[in-house]
């Protein structure tokens, strides 16, 4: 039976927090389990680690995240903790170059009982990927006196990569009857010769999936028409920093950061996290939303059955997923970002209860 090893940063702020549940309720599944095991590996990282050691990534915790079958990251970084040239420290961001994680996968699913804002998101299943390696993020920054420049660097190879992932995560949603088989790239072409680099190479690769429609739209219309008719989209892949912004608003229309998960993915790695940060400002509390950080693990089970082939752990993968939903749906318990007033325990007790 196999035994997956995950490495785990619990990371700053409500990440503790969140973790400590999700990891109680992936460690009761595996014990429920005839077919799976689990163990973690709790890893130091982030600005407290920063903080207390100099260190924000020790090269220890990367090795060992490196050798697991799995990353699952909480969120790091405090408002409060830089570097002396005054940014943030960003380990989350690190790992995704070091370990070469392109496909930012952002799932923006409105199931019933989510406080989405708009009538129009209602029922919506779409996902966003953003790439995670390059394009803006990929800069190392120049700041003189009176002026500051940053690089946005495409390449072919990663650009190929990371529309090859969308164009075979559209065919798969077909195949499950999930979405039209669409995959819209969003970008600048107008404007910037990067971007039309970007959109030529995602065309040739487009080339490669006839039954797949293939379509482009720009980064501003694109925030227009998730607003405004959400509904068109299946799979959309775009550059780092328009889908790091993009995804803020996918999360928006889920009625929230607190209910959007992601999975950071590479060639042999990937690292599953929600897609908020550590949220000082309710930190200690006890009464975050620990179910962005549920859904993260369930898309983890998924993709570890999926690339282990193992049919039982990606159906417990939906399972949790399915249980949380359902959680949302009856509305009996509701963290302070839905307008209750359940912890964070009390929210991931009762995912467990749905569970069974
Ligand atoms: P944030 O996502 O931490 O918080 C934004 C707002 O959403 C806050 O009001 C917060 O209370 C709320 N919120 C976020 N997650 C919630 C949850 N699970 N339950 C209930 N409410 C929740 O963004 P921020 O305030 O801009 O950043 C705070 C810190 O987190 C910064 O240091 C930032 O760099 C870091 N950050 C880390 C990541 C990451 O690790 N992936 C992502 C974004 C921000």
């Amino acid at each position: 039976m196999p035994d997956f090893r995950i490495a785990v940063f619990e990371g700053d702020g409500i990440g503790r927090e969140i973790m400590a549940p999700t990891l109680r309720l992936l460690d009761g599944m595996a014990r429920q389990s005839q077919t799976w095991r689990m163990s973690f590996d709790m890893l130091p990282g982030g600005a407290q680690c920063y903080s207390e050691t100099g260190e924000a990534l020790p090269a220890a915790s990367v090795e060992t995240a490196r050798r697991a079958d799995a990353i699952l990251l909480a969120a790091m970084g405090l408002p409060d903790v830089r570097y002396p040239d005054g940014t943030e420290i960003t380990p989350q961001i690190d790992l995704r170059k070091i370990l070469g994680l392109y496909a930012g996968v952002r799932p923006v699913r409105v199931t019933p009982g989510l406080p989405t804002p708009l009538a129009a998101a209602r029922d919506l299943d779409f996902v966003l990927i953003r790439e995670s390696t390059e394009g803006l993020f990929a800069s190392v920054g120049e700041v003189e006196a009176d002026e500051a420049r940053e690089t946005l660097k495409i390449t072919r190879a990663v650009t190929e990569k990371v529309s090859r992932f969308a164009f075979d995560l559209a065919r798969q949603r077909k195949a499950d009857g999930r979405g039209p088989g669409r995959v819209t790239c969003v970008d600048k072409a107008n404007v910037f010769p990067a971007f039309a680099f970007f959109r030529s190479v995602f065309d040739d690769v487009a080339r490669e999936y006839p039954d797949i429609e293939a379509t482009h739209a720009y980064v501003d219309a694109t925030a227009l028409w998730m607003v405004t008719q959400p509904g068109r989209f299946d799979v959309m892949v775009t550059e780092n920093m328009f889908g790091d912004i993009l995804s803020d608003l996918g999360a928006g229309l889920m009625g929230g950061l607190g209910f959007a998960p992601s999975a950071d993915i590479g060639d042999d790695h990937a690292v599953f996290q929600p897609c908020h940060g550590t949220a000082p400002d309710i930190a200690g509390r006890g009464i975050a939303n620990p179910f962005a950080m549920i859904l993260s693990a369930a898309m983890m089970l998924d993709w570890l059955g999926e690339t282990h082939g193992h049919s039982p752990l990606r159906a417990d993968g939906a399972r949790l997923r399915q249980a949380v939903e359902r959680v949302i749906a009856e509305g009996r318990v509701r963290t302070a970002d839905m307008g209750g007033t359940a912890t964070t325990d009390e929210a991931a007790a009762a995912v467990a209860e749905a569970l069974g």
